[in-house]
């Protein structure tokens, strides 16, 4: 079930464009430390966790990555792949994994909606969002600032 979920990045693009917009009217009550925000942390946990295999780094990047999560590349890079991917599309630091952002590349060619993405160079991680709501920090960009200086 789990990699036939991970093999459909349509249908998830599609779950994905429908809950962002569905979530635009409760933008005032998912506040950072609100009760709505400790109910989504849990949310995000058990069904990212259990079909991305989620981190939590509460930056969700998913729909520019072929709804492959980057922070389960070993290297947790956020634009891959590294030169380390092995010509069978296989991981340099797990030889018997495929690499991550093989996977993502393969899986972005099968999203019309945000298929693109992944060409756009991504934000550095900024650590002091882990375990914070993706969806609360996407309803707040302003919480997404990417570190002084940088630039895509
Ligand atoms: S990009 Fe971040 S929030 Fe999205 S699935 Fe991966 S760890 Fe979770």
């Amino acid at each position: 079930m789990l990699r036939f979920l991970q093999n459909s990045p349509h249908a998830l693009e599609l779950v994905y464009a429908g809950t962002s917009k569905m979530l635009v009217p409760f933008r005032r009550v998912m506040k950072r430390g609100s009760r709505m925000e400790r109910l989504f942390i849990h949310l995000e946990k058990w069904t990212k966790g259990a079909t991305f295999d989620c981190r939590m780094c509460g930056q969700c990047v998913l729909h520019s990555t072929g709804m492959t999560c980057p922070m389960t590349c070993p290297k947790e890079l956020r634009n891959g792949p590294c030169g380390g991917v092995r010509a069978n599309g296989y991981c340099e630091v797990l030889p018997d994994r495929p690499c991550v952002w093989s996977q993502a590349w393969e899986r972005s060619r099968k999203m019309p909606l945000y298929g693109q993405e992944i060409l756009h160079v991504l934000a550095p991680v900024d650590r002091r969002l882990k375990d914070t709501s993706a969806w609360v920090n996407h309803l707040h960009p302003e919480l997404l600032k990417p570190p002084a200086g940088w630039e895509s």
